[in-house]
């Protein structure tokens, strides 16, 4: 079968009609991984499965719901869309704005995401705009002109979007023949947990799955409003992806949480890192730094003792490694530079 995208595979759980033009780069059925690696070196009792967002055409899971967002757009009328960004949002939305022959308007936090993403957003041609502030107050800015001209906004407040969010969960249930015991992920501006509970809780009411994951949220612990209760002014972290302050689906995150008997909890840079180095070399997964929270998560909460033997676990990975290159080889072994003879490189080999 050919896999014609996330509008196509799931259009009976969307809003979609016969007469919305589907703009679509085939995204969605990425990598359900099972990695015993990593079972092995965190908890051998678990079954733990990766879903593999950074197999998205743009490289992240932003794609499922652009794909919607941008679609209803152009269905709409609209000639023009904004969003703010971290970067991915920014460089979905420049690509499926490309591929719609849209305008696409992006405001980013000066200096605060990832060269990967830079790079795409302005390769297809977006209007970037760099922000002397955060994510926060580029995504204020963005909201009060969407109001007030004519251009959609394409944040995941646009509902389309974490429509077509859902369909991870979709997939999940569809890979896993069932559902999870746990699903854990980051925790940004929280359309995604948002979106992931809508999905299962989906599949659940039309009888597709028996059950329903636990919801487990990971904020990074500078940039951890939902877990401290209050908006955090500057948020900081290494972990760009969900550097924010101010969730604009705070609300329907923690539902997410409570309703699942989940929970929104953090985890600091340093596990994040770990989390991330060991997905890469444990398992050959190179995701995002962001990512690597959901298995930090796990991590952290093994050691509390959640897990009982056979629970199925999955961790959702945002987004791909690629997108900051920079990150990767800061924590990484420098290559060795040797002259152009086998004797020398016999030697750093070790023969
Ligand atoms: C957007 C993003 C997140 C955060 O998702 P939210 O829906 O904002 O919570 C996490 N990781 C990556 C890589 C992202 O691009």
């Amino acid at each position: 079968m050919r896999w014609r995208g996330v509008i196509e595979q799931y259009r009976e759980y969307l809003s979609v009609t016969d007469k919305t033009p589907v703009i679509t780069l085939n995204e969605g059925n990425t990598p359900f991984v099972l990695c015993n690696n990593l079972a092995r070196a965190i908890n051998p009792e678990i079954e733990l499965y990766l879903k593999f967002e950074g197999s998205n055409p743009t490289g992240s899971f932003k794609d499922r719901g652009m794909t919607m967002a941008i679609s209803k757009a152009v269905e709409a009328g609209s000639n023009a869309v904004i969003c703010a960004s971290t970067g991915n949002t920014s460089a979905s939305a420049a690509a499926y704005g490309a591929r719609a022959g849209i305008k696409v308007f992006v405001i980013i936090p000066e200096g605060k995401i990832a060269m990967g993403k830079l790079a795409q957003a302005m390769i297809h041609q977006a209007v970037v705009i760099q922000v002397q502030g955060n994510f926060d107050e580029a995504l204020t800015i963005v909201k009060s002109i969407s109001g007030e001209y004519p251009v959609t906004m394409v944040n995941s407040i646009n509902p389309y979007r974490l429509e077509g969010q859902m369909s991870g969960a979709f997939e999940v249930c569809d890979q896993i023949n069932g559902y999870p015991d746990y699903h854990f992920l980051p925790v940004g501006n929280a359309g995604n947990i948002t979106a992931y509970w809508m999905g299962y809780k989906e599949f659940y009411k039309r009888g597709k799955i028996t059950g329903l994951p636990k919801m487990m949220g990971f904020q990074a612990a500078g940039a951890a409003p939902i877990v401290l209760g209050h908006v955090v002014e500057k948020p900081s972290t290494i972990a760009t992806a969900i550097r924010i302050g101010n969730p604009a689906s705070w609300k329907s995150a923690v539902v997410a949480a409570s309703e699942s008997k989940g929970e929104i909890n953090m985890v600091t840079d340093e596990e994040i890192l770990e989390a991330y180095k060991m997905l890469a070399s444990n398992e050959g997964i190179f995701c995002e730094a962001a990512s690597a929270a959901s298995v930090a998560g796990v991590i952290k909460k093994n050691k509390e003792g959640l897990f009982t033997k056979g629970d199925k676990v999955v961790c959702t990975l945002t987004g791909h490694g690629l997108k900051d290159t920079e990150m990767a080889i800061n924590l990484s072994q420098k290559p060795v530079t040797v002259k152009a003879e086998k004797g020398e490189v016999l030697r750093v080999l070790g023969y």
